[in-house]
């Protein structure tokens, strides 16, 4: 499999230097130039529409030659500058990205490299050294490579007229007399060659520290009122009772609100959106079916909930003898660890609705880590 399309710590190595370009505010699209044999290769790493994304362009028997046919692609847009990157090097940064584009602000053409490390030998054909050579002033050259738009489609477009194979975009601009500013690459954006190359870039992710989730919290409020009937439904359990509470579903007013604080969490709207009480389907619906529906979501996001914890206010029924029930059926549902889940219970010394004894309110709070 060719290496851009390698799976590199769970993601394909095109998907990662391509969210990084995509994802920088000053660039405007991006356009992959792919082997037709690779479409669903390309397919399955880009995973549907990015807006910054257009449709993919064929590439041709050369990198020049496919260059020069991502190049004619944007040509249409007439795009003042254009960034030349290898999909083989997926440790691109958004800090390479920036430095390439201040010196494509200085200078009509401006890449990524590294000033060379090792000394420099030559050797003869046995394989001895023959010189030492000075290494001051030699770089390595990386992409980004960038370049004013029109000059580079120029360059490109003479060279494939002159029948020149030149090895990377600075090449090309060099032989055309493009001034080209070398800016600071980085030795981590290297390019996958080799399976060996592959293999570093798996330890380096694997290795690399988990970048820390982003903790999200929500909250969630329900009412439901009494009605006549034998028994309610709290948290998911079954508690007889001398009333009933009145709703569309079950009325569970704590795993209502419980589900609000998770769809609060990850900002999505509310559980009366999701299953809005006109739609018949829902109508004496068990609700933890919209519990686990907000969990679902969750995860959706790249979402874990961290714990959930709920309040319920009332003067009857008793909850301390349902308690742990509550918290296990909550868990259940979550699939969370009974530790993660917490339900309280308190009376409003009778005061208010509550107090009055004429429904049951509850109030939740749920915390979700976005990785
Ligand atoms: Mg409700």
């Amino acid at each position: 499999m060719p290496k851009q399309y390698a799976q590199l710590g769970g993601a394909p190595v095109l998907s990662r230097s391509l969210s990084v370009l995509l994802g920088h505010p000053d660039i405007d699209l991006g356009v992959v130039v792919i082997a037709e044999a690779d479409r669903s290769l390309y397919d399955a790493a880009v995973l549907g529409a990015h807006a910054k994304l257009a449709s993919p362009v064929l590439g041709g028997a050369t990198r020049q030659r496919s260059v020069l046919n991502g190049l004619r692609a944007l040509a249409p847009l007439a795009p003042s500058q254009v960034l030349i990157h290898d999909a083989a090097r997926p440790f691109l940064t958004p800090d390479i990205v920036a430095r390439v584009l201040a010196g494509l602000g200085r200078s009509p053409g401006a890449i990524a490299a590294v000033p060379l490390a090792d000394t420099l030998k030559r050797a003869g054909p046995d394989r001895h050294i023959e010189a030492t050579l000075d290494r001051a002033g030699l770089w390595r050259a990386q992409t980004p490579q960038g370049f004013r738009f029109e000059a580079i489609l120029q360059a490109h477009e003479a060279a494939l007229a002159a029948g020149r194979d030149l090895t990377d975009d600075a090449a090309v601009a060099e032989w055309a007399g493009i001034p080209v500013e070398l800016v600071e690459g980085s030795e981590a954006n290297f390019k996958l060659t080799t399976a060996e190359d592959l293999a570093m870039a798996a330890r380096i992710i694997e290795t690399a520290p988990a970048a820390p989730g982003e903790v999200r919290t929500g909250q969630g409020f329900d009412v439901h009122r009494f009605c006549a009937g034998d028994h309610v439904w709290l948290c998911g359990v079954r508690i007889p009772h001398g009333q009933a509470l009145e709703g569309h579903s079950d009325a569970d007013v704590g795993l209502h609100a419980l589900t609000d604080a998770l769809l609060g969490a990850i900002g999505d709207g509310d559980i009366g959106q999701h299953f809005p009480n006109t739609d018949p389907r829902w109508r004496g619906a068990a609700s933890h079916v919209f519990l686990a529906d907000a969990a679902r979501r969750v995860r959706a996001r790249g979402g874990t909930v961290s714990n959930v914890d709920v309040t319920l206010l009332c003067e009857a029924p008793k909850i301390a003898p349902y308690r742990e029930p509550m918290r296990a059926r909550i868990a259940e549902i979550l699939k969370l660890d009974i530790s993660r889940v917490a339900v309280k219970a308190t009376t409003t010394e009778g005061l208010g609705f509550t107090g009055r004894r004429e429904g049951i309110a509850a109030v939740a709070t749920a915390t979700v880590v976005l990785r």
